[in-house]
């Protein structure tokens, strides 16, 4: 693939490695040019979801941009033009051609909430919620979110980081590009920095772009629970210990907290967000995903980047969410899991102007699904979203619940080469063939990400 030959040429170019540079030119006869240039060509739709680079609310998702009878061209990591074919292979003659066979061109897919670093799979549970037993009593039997964290604290960071890759690789080979990785099964300094190192390593070895969160404050472990004090000395030691560690070695990008009755009350939310938010770190937020708890209000009053789950927010949230800055990241996967009849009420948030992210919230106990399309699915079919909605909210508005739209999530001019083929020939038909796998490829950054069939000329 010539393409891949460039950028490791650009490589050597930018770390300033003259002499292997001069080397690699004198062993191949025909020097590979230093800036690659791709053109993809022949797709039926290319939904490029252009339009400002933030986050598009209400209305505004109503419109993915599909266009007809175009080609884009890439040169180096980013989007150079999008226009007639004929135009663009007079402007680009040296570019590689990739025929995307009549295939539909998406930005990557910006999946902005996971948690998808963990050990053993928890499929035991399922069987056991079919049967009717509710969730406080498979944690009591040793089960839930402490199963994994009981796990993940006997691994060491190499095995960890290899179990994400692979998974992290099947999430790629369904369209997504972009991936948020929480930690959150540590639950102590030591085992939270080791996920999170987990993640730094993993993002070296995948092309995905990888964004990792610190979710310290994913449940309160046992020992803590039995002091008996609702938390408080958790949550001092989230603040006063934990957060220094990580932000001192860059560990995150994102401080997230699950707040719900009986794990961390708003007020404890509160105080680990502001205390994250004075390290430099963005803020995110599990917020009323089965209880109404002023969970969106908080997210609205912090500014964080976007207020997760959502199921059972108020109305009061939803106003909250709609006059702020904050992404409304909704999870329906995990409600359809979970066997719940509730899912957050996407059209209430929409109307009143909000802008609305889906993600998988692939883990390990309540979503354990790695295909992004099938979200949008749940979006169309649970949440009555339209397709377009759907895609804005799984690109530009997933960019934005990362805080980068102004750079990810359109195949736009200056926006970085993240791109999606999917072997269907309208846009409607990614959520239509439900659980199917359409992705011919991925490109992250001008490189291939997913291994595509695609014909290269
Ligand atoms: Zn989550």
């Amino acid at each position: 693939m010539p393409w891949r030959v460039a950028s490791a040429a650009d490589v050597v170019a930018s770390s300033g490695c003259g002499g292997l540079r001069e080397r690699l030119q004198t062993l191949s006869p025909d020097p590979t040019p230093a800036v690659s240039e791709l053109l993809f060509i022949n797709a039926s739709q290319v939904v490029t979801c252009a339009g400002p680079g933030r986050a598009r609310r209400g209305v505004e998702m109503a419109d993915a941009q599909v266009r007809r009878d175009v080609a884009v061209a890439v040169i180096g990591e980013t989007i150079a033009a999008v226009a007639p074919p004929d135009e663009l292979e007079r402007a680009h003659p040296a570019a590689q051609r990739i025929d995307c066979g009549g295939g539909v061109l998406t930005p990557g897919l910006v999946d902005s909430h996971t948690h998808a670093v963990f050990g053993r799979p928890r499929f035991e549970e399922q069987e056991l919620r079919a049967a009717g037993v509710a969730y406080m009593e498979i944690a009591r039997g040793g089960g839930g979110i402490h199963s994994s964290v009981r796990d993940v604290r006997a691994r060491d960071v190499g095995e960890l980081a290899a179990l994400a890759e692979l998974r992290l690789r099947r999430l790629a080979s369904y369209g997504t590009t972009t991936v948020e990785v929480k930690s959150g099964y540590g639950l102590t300094v030591d085992d939270e920095l080791k996920l999170l190192r987990a993640i730094s390593l993993v993002s070296e070895r995948v092309p995905m772009r990888v964004v990792p969160t610190w979710l310290g404050a994913h449940e309160i472990p046992v020992d803590f629970r039995e002091r008996g004090d609702g938390g408080a000395s958790y949550v001092k030691l989230l603040v006063h210990e934990m957060l220094p560690a990580v932000a001192a070695g860059r560990l995150a990008r994102f401080a997230d907290v699950f707040c719900e009755p009986g794990v961390f009350t708003t007020a404890q939310a509160r105080e680990i967000l502001l205390a994250s938010k004075r390290a430099g770190l963005g803020l995110k937020l599990h917020a009323d995903e089965l209880e109404p708890s002023g969970g969106a209000e908080l997210a609205a009053e912090v500014a964080a980047a976007s207020a997760d789950h959502l199921a059972a927010i108020s109305e009061a949230g939803v106003n909250a969410l709609a006059s702020s800055q904050t992404v409304a990241t909704l999870l329906p996967g995990t409600m359809l899991f979970l066997g719940r009849p509730r899912q957050a009420p996407a059209r209430a948030l929409i109307a009143a102007g909000s802008a609305v992210a889906l993600a998988s919230d692939f883990n390990p106990g309540t979503s354990p699904t790695v295909n992004f399309p099938l979200i949008l699915t749940l979006g169309v079919s649970q949440l009555h979203m339209s397709v377009a909605e759907t895609i804005i909210a799984a690109t530009v508005n997933g960019a934005a619940a990362l805080g980068m739209a102004d750079r990810v999530g359109q195949i736009a001019p200056g926006f970085s080469a993240d791109l999606a083929l999917f072997d269907c020939e309208d846009i409607r038909e990614l959520p239509y063939w439900y659980g199917d796998r359409r992705c011919r490829g991925t490109w992250v950054r001008g490189e291939t990400c997913h291994p595509s069939s695609v014909p290269i000329s």
